[in-house]
């Protein structure tokens, strides 16, 4: 069973003593800066000079320096600009600048499990990866709740690594839902297949397959967006509530008998030999490789990749649709941040 951890297990005390550096100022970063300032945590946010988000993050009171000086005081750096920027960012304003004890954190283990940063022995390594898009992250912590975590330590210089990430994941609000205690390696490679196979990947080329085979036998683009897209929300929202079992409950009878004889002839079991492969390539790196290769390159493929994916005709009929909705959603409201 895994090691769970709510607030009575972490002591706020600990990264209150510290003042912390929070780099970047994104879906993450917004999030982890504020919610420490409002748990009484001394916070400098770190951004490049002439950042577009500076001026937000001065908005909310927050005290915005350049990356190398908001480096050089902290006790505590947590690194949330993206992840293919993180090497970059390192080398050239983080480390030249770094306290020899400071700790460095993380929000995703991503450049420690590959290599693309490796931290001086001096240096507590710790991870606080909340399991929610940023702005879920801080509007549940403004409603007194938050979103869980998982917390690992790579790297105990100071023998008291673990009590800081506690205290820091308590600081977030996260230890009120509660963390998970993890490593690097199992959350890098979870959180990769997770959001490849499933959540993002899986997910959207279900969609896809769904809305194509639809609209190619005659039906109209907008229904079948209600029926492979629009809907999916409520059918996700009873699975996390009570898993699959509470979703085929609360569906008619018809769609629970349709999911047991269907499915299986939908996601066969080849589907599983090829989420199989793709953990192999998250394992051997070659994922990683083939990404931070192409970002480096000036990301051709994946800004390739991105248009061909918002011109697919689902996106157009789904823009169009959701502005005629009586409650006058727009695509800001959705605006949540990644998985
Ligand atoms: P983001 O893209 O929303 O924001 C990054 C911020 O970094 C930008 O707003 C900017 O302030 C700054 N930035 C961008 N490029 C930069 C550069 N080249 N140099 C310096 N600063 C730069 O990032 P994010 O989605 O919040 O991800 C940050 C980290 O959090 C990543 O490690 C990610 O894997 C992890 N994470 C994100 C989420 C999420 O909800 N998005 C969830 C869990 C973990
Ligand atoms: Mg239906
Ligand atoms: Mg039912
Ligand atoms: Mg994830
Ligand atoms: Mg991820």
């Amino acid at each position: 069973m895994a090691e769970m951890f709510y607030d009575d297990d972490a002591d706020l005390g600990v990264i209150q003593s510290k003042k912390v550096a929070i780099i970047g100022y994104g879906s993450q970063g917004h999030a982890h800066a504020l919610n420490l300032r409002d748990s009484g945590v001394e916070v400098v946010v770190g951004l490049r000079d002439g950042s577009a988000s500076r001026a937000k993050a001065e908005e909310q009171g927050l005290i915005v320096k350049e990356i190398g000086e908001a480096v050089a005081d902290a006790d505590v750096v947590m690194i949330l600009t993206p992840d293919q920027a993180q090497r970059g960012v390192y080398a050239e304003h983080i480390e030249p600048n770094l306290k020899p004890d400071a700790a460095l954190f993380f929000a995703h283990g991503f450049n420690i499990r590959y290599g693309y940063i490796t931290p001086g022995e001096g240096h507590d390594v710790c991870m606080v990866a909340p399991k929610g898009p940023g702005h879920t992250v801080r509007r549940q912590f403004e409603d007194g709740r938050g979103v869980p975590a998982i917390i690992a330590v790579e790297q105990d210089a100071s023998g008291s690594a673990w009590d800081l990430a506690l205290s820091y994941a308590k600081a977030m609000g996260a230890l009120r839902a509660g963390g998970i205690k993890t490593t690097f390696t199992e959350e890098t490679e979870t959180d990769l297949f997770g959001e490849q196979s499933v959540l993002c990947g899986g997910v959207s080329k279900l969609i896809q397959y769904g809305f194509e085979t639809l609209t190619e036998a005659g039906y109209q683009p907008e229904i079948a967006y209600f029926e492979v897209l629009h809907e999916l929300k409520l059918i996700v929202d009873l699975i996390n509530e009570g898993g699959i079992t509470k979703q085929r409950w609360s569906c008619s009878d018809t769609a629970e008998y349709g999911d047991y004889v269907s499915g299986p002839r939908i996601i066969t079991p080849e589907v599983k030999e090829n989420m199989k492969a793709v953990l192999a390539d998250i394992q051997d790196g070659t994922f990683a490789t083939r990404f931070i290769e192409d970002q480096d390159a000036g990301a051709p493929e994946f800004e390739a990749l991105r248009a061909e994916g918002q011109n697919h005709p689902v996106e157009k009929t789904g823009q169009e649709l959701r502005k005629l909705f009586a409650w006058k959603t727009t695509d800001a409201d959705y605006e949540d941040g990644s998985a």
